[in-house]
């Protein structure tokens, strides 16, 4: 099963896809760490991305798609996978319904967690993750239990540099056209489910579990 979760950085995808692996038992595939990741193994991949990412822009989509196709192939990912940060863009999710028909799947359902533009600021100005593996956190919104440090690995929570006043609102105003794009993209396949994303986290994630319990169950899958 092929799950893309959608929605403006900020809007809590890193954190619902947490919870949706555990329900659905197939991987969180986030570009985004992906990134990070070649950027600390210092491979070209991640030496071709890492200006983009420091100036809070797209990174391309051919360097991104190909990474993306690469972690698809791996074995875990044989059942599906969870999708976050990926589609941002039109072509990246043509590339993606190609890549999966090829092996005769598609995206069975599109979760766009709706915020709205003007929450999404102060949602990536409180954000602190660990430094670790990543692992999600907001100051008011989701605390950790001991403050600055990780619940899941003890690690110490920072702040991601592209989370930085600055380069926040360049990457809103950057990706929220593209996000657009997506979103009607799913919305033309009939895969797209909407849930409003304004609601604490955990009722978000129930949201979340209804729509795709639904979708599965009016495709026959459940
Ligand atoms: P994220 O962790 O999803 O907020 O992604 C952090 C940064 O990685 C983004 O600001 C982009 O520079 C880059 N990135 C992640 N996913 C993609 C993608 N699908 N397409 C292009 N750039 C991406």
């Amino acid at each position: 099963m092929i799950v893309v979760l959608l929605g403006a950085p900020g809007a809590g995808k890193g954190t619902q896809a947490a919870v949706l692996r555990e329900r659905l038992g197939i991987p969180h595939v986030a570009t985004g760490d992906l990134f990070r990741a070649a950027i600390r193994a210092a491979t070209p991949v991640g030496l071709e991305a890492k200006a983009y990412m420091d100036a809070g822009e797209l990174v391309p989509d051919g360097v991104t798609i190909r990474m993306l196709e690469d972690r698809l192939a791996l074995p875990d990912a044989a059942a599906g996978a969870i999708l976050d940060g990926f589609p941002r863009t039109a072509i990246q999710a043509e590339a993606l319904d190609q890549f999966l028909e090829a092996r005769g799947s598609r995206v069975d359902a599109a979760l766009l967690i709706d915020v709205p533009a003007d929450l999404l600021v102060e949602r990536l100005s409180g954000r602190r993750v660990c430094q670790a593996s990543g692992h999600p956190y907001h100051l008011e919104l989701n605390p950790p239990r001991v403050t600055g440090v990780c619940d899941l690995d003890g690690s110490a929570l920072v702040q991601r540099a592209d989370d930085a006043p600055a380069t926040v609102r360049a990457r809103l105003a950057g990706t929220l056209g593209d996000l657009n794009d997506v979103v009607a993209h799913y919305r033309a396949t009939g895969a797209l489910r909407v849930v409003d994303g304004r609601q604490p986290i955990p009722a978000v994630s129930a949201g979340l579990l209804a729509v795709l319990d639904a979708g599965l169950r009016s495709m026959g899958l459940r």
